[in-house]
């Protein structure tokens, strides 16, 4: 096959072929089998070759793909955001539809910064994030994004939004782990907010987990309480980026279910069609979508292929087959299951920091030495040799920070489908043992 025409993420790797899907499996046109242990980039997680999923994708097509969105709604789009707002907690009754996490976050932003021109707070545009986050490669979610490497290269046309530290309990910004948490890193919003004036800020973004620029970073309990907390005494939106926590993933349908907070929009990815079509939605509130409904009547975003029929009847049908299923649940125990048998490799491998995450989503940090959590020098490339050895034994991870360039601690997500069953965590924790030990081999 003539192979020099596709631009693949690096432009001299040779990657294999993609034939067929099964369950946690991929198959390459040489026949290798894989185990999908991270869903791909944490999106795959009712498996692959669903053929629910094929069916209701194929009773669509028949019927129609694509319509215009100024020109029709559908029944498709219509009973998706009507099931979103059922699974959504608290008034998130509203969603707008659009084909990436990237897209979803931007939109967002968009939409908070709309809120507050509705109600003539013209000057409210600033949105605060936290370094050490990843909400997408377009421009303004880029700018609201402290992933180095993505950023580098247009940092001159980045908006330069004001950021925060990241609640990175492992590494903790204000050396609390011996002291004792006082939710500093919380705080620090509050700081922000005053330096930066509530006046000038629409809202405040953050991962519920922070994944790929970090590796499963999970807070505190208390802290997206008090993130609240701040964001109401300043009049400020909170969005949560659920684009991969989202539609169980953490063992909730929504992982800040976890700390009962709900945000005042939610953008949503990956998870929602499970990768069987590119669809991603902004979630909103009742409240703010009030000055929208009363002022200009129209959200100032979208795409040619928004609400699309045919990606809204896939994701209706994933929603359904999750419940179905009982999946969220399934991700609860069966990552507890996961969890507890790479706390049993960290005790077997001491170059494992930590091991952290909830549900389905974990992640493994990597140290040259575990008690001053020294982390490996990034020219070692740990991460990515981690992750090849991995994949040449036919398993495949996530790499998360360790691609950051100066950012301390190398990590990986290990974040399989949501159907894999006891025996198959098995698998992808041997063939993860193996991958550590010729890799410790080789460190020593
Ligand atoms: N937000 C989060 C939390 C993500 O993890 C990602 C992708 O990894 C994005 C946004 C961007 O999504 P997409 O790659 O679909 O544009």
């Amino acid at each position: 096959m003539e192979r020099n025409h596709l631009i693949k993420p690096t432009l001299d790797q040779d990657y294999p072929t993609i034939s067929h899907g099964n369950g946690i499996y991929l198959y390459d046109t040489d026949g290798k089998q894989y185990i999908d242990g991270s869903s791909g980039a944490v999106t795959a997680s009712i498996g692959h070759g669903v053929l629910d999923i094929v069916e209701a994708m194929t009773e669509q097509a028949r019927k129609v793909s694509f319509a215009y969105r100024s020109h029709f709604t559908s029944g498709a789009a219509e009973a998706l955001a009507k099931k979103l707002s059922e699974l959504a907690p608290g008034d998130l009754n509203w969603s707008f539809f659009v084909n990436s996490g990237s897209e979803a976050t931007e939109t967002a932003m968009k939409i908070a910064i709309q809120h507050w021109q509705e109600k003539g707070f013209e000057r409210k545009n600033r949105i605060i994030s936290r370094w050490t986050s990843y909400h997408g490669i377009t421009m303004g979610a880029l700018s609201m994004s402290g992933h180095v490497p993505r950023r580098k290269r247009f940092v001159p046309l980045l908006e330069d939004f004001p950021s925060i530290s990241a609640p990175y309990c492992y590494r903790c910004p204000h050396n609390n782990e011996t002291s004792g948490c006082k939710l500093k890193c919380a705080d620090e919003l509050e700081t922000a907010i005053q330096r930066v004036g509530s006046e000038n800020i629409a809202a405040f973004i953050a991962e519920p987990i922070i994944g790929a620029s970090a590796g499963a970073v999970t807070p505190p309990d208390g802290y997206y309480q008090r993130i609240k907390e701040i964001c109401e005494t300043y009049d400020i939106l909170f969005i949560a980026d659920e684009v991969m926590t989202g539609i169980g993933r953490t063992g909730k349908m929504f992982a800040m279910e976890h700390w009962g907070v709900t945000p005042d929009i939610i953008a949503l990815g990956k998870g929602m069609s499970a990768g069987y079509t590119p669809i991603a939605a902004t979630m909103i509130t009742d409240r703010v979508m009030e000055p929208i409904l009363k002022g200009s009547k129209s959200i100032m975003a979208g795409h040619t292929y928004s609400a699309n029929p045919l990606s809204a009847a896939i994701s209706l049908e994933v929603l359904s087959y999750i419940e179905r299923n009982d999946l969220v649940r399934a991700a609860e125990e069966k990552g507890q299951y996961l969890f507890k048998k790479l706390q049993g490799l960290a005790e077997k491998f001491d170059i494992i920091g930590d091991v952290r995450g909830k549900g389905l989503l974990l992640g493994l940090e990597f140290v040259s030495d575990r008690v001053s959590k020294t982390p490996f020098d990034l020219q070692i490339g740990l991460t990515p040799r981690l992750v090849n050895k991995a994949f040449a034994k036919g398993l495949i991870i996530y790499p998360a920070a360790g691609a950051i360039e100066g950012i301390a601690g190398d990590a990986v997500i290990i974040s399989p489908p949501l159907i894999i069953t006891n025996e198959e965590i098995d698998r992808l924790v041997m063939i993860l043992e193996a991958s550590l030990d010729e890799l410790q081999q080789e460190l020593h």
